[in-house]
């Protein structure tokens, strides 16, 4: 370090203070385009090319900049918007600071077209790297169009820290699709390498929108409301419990124009949709807020992505109640349907998937997307799932409950599991559950089609068909993907998935480990990727929630770079998909189940840690009938 002191120039401020804004593709997308709204564009179009590290075009029809300040604007804290820190508590604009322009002119080449309505021509300035290489008068429409290109090219250094091309253009689209949905009456165009991958009407309506971005199954269950209190007005856009999530991701917050990630907001949502989601679950849910400016400090980060409330807990109150008072009114309707549903539970299950079974592999929670429309309506924040199941052991449990004397090892787990009797088999035992012991197993029939009755020596056994089917079925696909032992099954229709910009990063990243286990993926269109056969196993309904749910995942542990991990969820999956519930299954099938269910490792337990089957022996059967006392 050198001991002479100098005033650093003015091009290595800029490029100093640049860090602070722009350090990607992204933050030049999101300053250009916050000026065009900024400047009442009520069309904007976006390009790309190479990620926005070689290319940005953003092009509004907005005021443009007059002839004279065209310059200026470029200037470290030239700003039209403010005069005075005293502004900053009326700023209604998105941007303030005046250091945009000054800040990617500093970092790339930029060439400014714009041109306002009372002038016959438009002026075009071009600045490389901080220096100004023209100014011309030329011809072009109303509004503005800027021009970056090769970005950070004269400081290798910032470059390094890109990333690929296809992860800056997926921070862009994750951007522009929120974009897109907060100001649904801006027709935007967002294009890629000469794709275009998001088109806007601008016709105001953002649940149109919200289809275009998140798809139809999401757009489908979203209840509209709005609220007014205290200086605060609320747009929601709330989807139903059901098409819940594994991340925080999709609570998406718009304050003032700003798309911003606040922990009040989350938690006020998440309060209120607490009563209808299980744990680690967390909805889809767009709020479009507007505060009075004095109220709220935009300024506290750089990026704008963060905010100061004055009032945080009545804008928590009001927040919660408003989606609260949207979800309860919804859930009344919910309800209703569910008083019968435990009579179909307890009688004569259809043949058919519902209720019981779809309920039943819902237990897995967080870690799947398997949220089941009837779960949903059951008792609220409970995993009636599981209460489903057990309600009906307790029931036929209730009247062997008075076994006083049972081995010490039932009692722990007794505690352990239920607190209820009869129990789950334990490891401790013996191990009689292995393929020597089948001749010694003797299937003797079915009840509630649903559970099987084996006599082994001096117990009996029942079996849960589910899941005992799940079990085997896991473990073969466990195996299978391991071995990469994989066979492929055409979709027919091709499944076509409308992603967002961080699962189209996360599929590109894990493309060849989901090629190499039997999906064929393609692009397809815009954020469209169409799945065009999946592994065998996988069941055509459900695939679509099995792929977004297994990219969800992937996207929230960070460093969940180990294929090990998509091979557990992936054969969780598939054999919940493959899995069918109440199906009758004939007496050969069960033993052949039995058989595959022998040769296991841990039969005990089907995926999600429920029993397989549980034992009686002959001598509680015998106290029971007062046979012995
Ligand atoms: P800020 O947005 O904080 O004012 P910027 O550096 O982003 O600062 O822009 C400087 C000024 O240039 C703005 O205040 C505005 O007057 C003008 N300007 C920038 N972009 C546009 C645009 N697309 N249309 C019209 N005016 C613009
Ligand atoms: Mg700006």
């Amino acid at each position: 370090m050198g001991s002479v002191i100098e005033i650093l120039d003015e091009k290595t401020v800029n490029k100093i203070a640049a860090g602070e804004v722009i350090e990607r593709p992204l933050s030049v997308v999101k300053e250009l385009v916050e000026n065009s709204i900024d400047a009442g564009a009520t069309s904007i179009s976006v390009e790309l090319k190479g990620g926005g590290i070689d290319f940005i075009r953003v092009t509004d029809n907005g005021s443009g900049i007059a002839a004279d300040y065209v310059k200026k604007a470029f200037l470290p804290h030239a700003t039209s918007k403010i005069h005075s820190a005293d502004d900053l508590f009326s700023v209604r604009s998105l941007g303030f600071r005046g250091e945009a322009l000054s800040t990617i002119a500093a970092v790339c080449q930029t060439e400014i077209i714009t041109k306002t309505k009372d002038r016959m021509t438009a002026l075009s300035y071009r600045i490389d790297g901080g220096k100004e290489v023209s100014f011309d008068e030329i011809g072009a429409p109303d509004g503005t169009t800027f021009i970056a290109r090769n970005l950070f090219f004269h400081t290798p250094a910032r470059r390094k820290f890109l990333k690929t091309a296809m992860t800056e253009a997926g921070y862009v689209t994750g951007f522009m699709q929120h974009m897109a949905i907060n100001y649904a009456d801006i027709a935007f165009k967002y294009i890629i390498n000469n794709v275009n991958k998001l088109v806007t009407t601008g016709n105001g309506d953002r649940r149109e929108n919200i289809y275009k971005v998140y798809g139809r199954e999401i757009a489908d269950s979203i209840l509209e409301f709005e609220a007014e209190d205290l200086g605060m007005s609320l747009r929601g856009y709330a989807a139903k419990p059901v098409v819940a999530r594994s991340s925080r991701e999709y609570e998406i917050f718009f304050v003032n124009g700003h798309f911003i990630k606040d922990k009040l907001l989350e938690k006020a949502v998440e309060e209120a949709y607490k009563p209808y989601l299980m744990q680690h679950r967390f909805p889809f849910c767009v709020l479009v807020l507007n505060i009075d400016p004095g109220l709220v400090d935009v300024n506290v980060h750089p990026k704008k992505t963060e905010m100061k409330f004055a009032h945080g807990p009545e804008l928590f109150e009001f927040v919660r109640r408003a989606v609260g008072e949207c979800l309860s009114n919804t859930e009344l309707i919910n309800k209703a349907g569910l008083v019968e549903e435990p009579e179909e539970k307890y009688t004569a299950p259809k043949v058919s998937a519902e209720p019981f079974e779809v309920l039943r592999t819902v237990k897995d929670g967080s870690r799947t997307l398997f949220v089941a429309e009837d779960r949903t309506s059951d008792d609220p924040g409970k995993d009636n799932t599981e209460d489903a199941g057990d309600s009906f052991f307790y029931e036929q449990n209730d009247g062997i409950s008075e076994i006083e004397e049972k081995p010490a090892f039932l009692e722990k787990k007794d505690t352990a599991f239920t607190g209820k009797k009869p129990v789950q088999l334990d490891l401790f035992e013996e191990k009689i559950i292995k393929p020597e012991n089948k001749p010694y197993f003797r299937l003797v029939g079915q009840v509630f089609k649903t559970y099987w009755i084996i006599e082994y020596k001096n117990k009996m056994f029942i079996i849960d068909q589910h899941a005992a089917h799940e079990k085997v079925m896991y473990e073969r696909f466990v195996k299978q993907y391991k071995s990469r032992n994989v066979t492929s099954q055409l979709l027919s229709p091709t499944l076509i998935l409308t992603l967002n910009g961080k699962q189209e990063m996360i599929l590109e990243r894990y493309m060849e480990s989901f090629r190499s286990l039997g999906f064929e993926i393609e692009h397809f269109e815009g954020a469209d990727y169409a799945v065009r056969a999946v592994p065998s196993g996988f069941m055509m309904l459900e695939s679509r929630e099995i792929f977004t749910g297994l990219i969800d995942e992937l996207g929230d542990g960070i460093n969940t770079e180990d294929v090990e991990i998509i091979h557990d969820r992936l054969a969780q999956m598939s054999c919940k998909a493959a899995v069918k519930g109440n199906t009758e299954l004939s007496f050969k099938e069960a033993d052949e189940l039995l058989t595959e269910l022998l040769s296991l490792e841990n039969p005990y337990n089907c995926p999600h840690g429920r029993p397989t089957m549980i034992e009686f022996t002959e001598r509680e059967l015998e106290k029971k009938f007062k046979r012995i006392v």
